[in-house]
């Protein structure tokens, strides 16, 4: 049952191979064997996952089963699960148990799905690293020393430990494509709207969206089809029919117009051997018949410092509800109000979190709004456009992931910045709202490297359909961590 995917154990489960009880005793199994050493998961909810297996097998007994009745999942800890605590990587939620489940949760339990548990993330999804999590850090299978990327780090190293088959994630500025790339697992973010925010927690309401952690893009389209749609609690929610994206995977690449950023490759700070990766990478999808030509995103470069405007000013007016009063963590014996607010918020939220919000409160107060969230909103635009332009000339681009391979825990912690600069290729995306995803395409000194490919708006399907016939031609997505077995 290891190495097979979720289409894959759905076969075996259709065909009576094993039972979803038996499939999920395997992996509760695994995640006690392997994750006090990860940390990936920060609940496990072994009973609750016993239980959905026995009501899938119902299901799959009496011929009402879909492609993913029985198949079980981890969540990321960003996704209020009723009953069930969702901490969101912060002591703020530690003892926050949701009275609703999100919509993406939800869906995924409709189709039958298995909860096997929440992933660790760091707090609040504000991180690259996962070193930011109220929980510790994730450590990355790959080599323990290092970090699995972040804000999703949990759900990215879950998947490659092979201590779930599939999980879920949210990308504000890169937090599934960067820590799928450091982690050597396939990650998709899908267009700004695609999927419903309701019971997501929110960090930047403008950018925040939900996506998917899988080995292969086939899985990936079997989860985001069930979990995708209009939704009426999430006013930015898109009502527009979602395809078949399992139909469109083996659609022919010939013709296929990829454009490579040249500001994306000439970057100072991109490692010699993840550029290699991504050069041998983009050399494959001609051998399949896709054609290359150079493009230009002039306005990239800003797309960090625009978002560290945007997100953290977001993030301000989205974090002052927790102010100790009505949910969340309250510190001890309070002298009045404000000792209330300001302690409980003094001790429930960590450092990172307190920069954003510290920076943007400054960002939007009267006086420096013009001069700060109104110029990034312009920027913003600039950079939507530049990537309408690439659009009229190609079909998708693609570039690495990120600019390194996965770093060591502690490398970067004492530099934000540098931190930061981490999502230099994935943040822009976010800005424009645009569908990316992550694909093993490499290694750099035996770690994984990640293969970035952005689509046009809503072209899910294509991008899919991209990553799955690489997937058919080579084995990237295949190696496993040494230390897994
Ligand atoms: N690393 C970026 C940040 O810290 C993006 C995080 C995310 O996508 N949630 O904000």
């Amino acid at each position: 049952m290891l190495e097979k995917t979720v289409a894959e154990l759905s076969a075996g489960l259709a065909a009576g191979e094993f039972s979803s009880e038996e499939l999920t005793r395997f992996y509760l199994d695994r995640v006690e064997r392997l994750n006090p050493e990860l940390n990936a998961y920060v609940t496990v909810t072994a009973e609750r996952a016993l239980a959905d297996a026995r009501a899938a097998d119902a299901r799959l007994a009496a011929g009402e089963a879909g492609p993913l009745t029985g198949i079980p999942l981890a969540h990321k800890d960003i996704f209020c699960t009723q009953g069930i605590r969702t901490a969101c990587g912060s002591k703020m939620l530690d003892n926050f148990i949701a009275p609703y489940e999100s919509t993406v949760s939800q869906r995924l339990m409709d189709a039958g799905m298995v909860l096997l548990g929440k992933t660790n993330m760091d707090e609040f999804a504000m991180g690259s690293s996962n070193e930011t999590s109220y929980y510790g850090p994730v450590r990355n299978p790959w080599d323990v020393e290092r970090v699995p990327g972040g804000s999703s780090g949990g759900s990215a190293a879950a998947v490659a430990a092979r201590i779930a088959p599939v999980a879920t994630g949210t990308d504000t500025g890169g937090s599934i494509r960067q820590p799928a790339s450091f982690c050597g697992v396939t990650g998709i973010k899908p267009t700004y709207g695609r999927v419903s925010r309701w019971g997501m927690i929110a960090f930047a309401s403008s950018l925040d969206q939900a996506g998917i952690f899988s080995r292969t893009a086939e899985d990936a389209a079997l989860l985001l089809a069930a979990m995708s749609g209009f939704d009426p609690k999430d006013s930015t929610s898109v009502d527009q029919a979602v395809p078949d994206y399992r139909a469109e995977l083996d659609g022919p690449l010939e013709g296929l117009r990829i454009g490579i950023v040249r500001e994306h490759l000439e970057s100072e700070g991109l490692d010699g051997e993840v550029a290699g990766a991504v050069r041998a990478a983009i050399a494959e999808f001609e051998k399949l018949g896709a054609t290359t030509r150079e493009i230009s995103l002039p306005n990239n470069h800003l797309s960090v410092p625009a978002y560290y405007v945007v997100a953290p000013a977001e993030c301000s007016s989205n974090l002052s509800r927790f102010d100790g009063v009505r949910f969340g963590y309250r510190c001890e014996d309070p002298k009045d109000l404000e000792d209330l607010y300001k302690r409980s918020r003094g001790e429930g939220f960590g450092a990172e979190v307190k920069r954003r919000i510290l920076v943007g409160t400054y960002a939007l107060s009267a006086g420096y709004y013009d001069a700060y969230y109104k110029k990034a909103q312009q920027i913003r635009a600039l950079i939507r456009e530049d990537f309408r332009a690439a659009f009229q000339e190609v079909d998708v681009i693609m570039g690495p992931t990120a600019p390194s391979s996965a770093f060591r825990i502690g490398e970067k912690t004492d530099d934000p910045v540098s931190m930061y600069l981490s999502d230099i290729y994935t943040i822009a995306v976010n800005l424009a709202g645009l569908p990316g995803l992550s694909i093993p395409c490499g290694h750099s000194a035996g770690l994984p490297v990640g293969l970035q490919v952005v689509g046009d708006y809503f072209a899910e399907g294509r991008l899919l359909n991209v990553a799955h016939r690489f997937q058919q031609a080579t084995d990237w997505h295949k190696a496993a961590p040494g230390a897994i077995a």
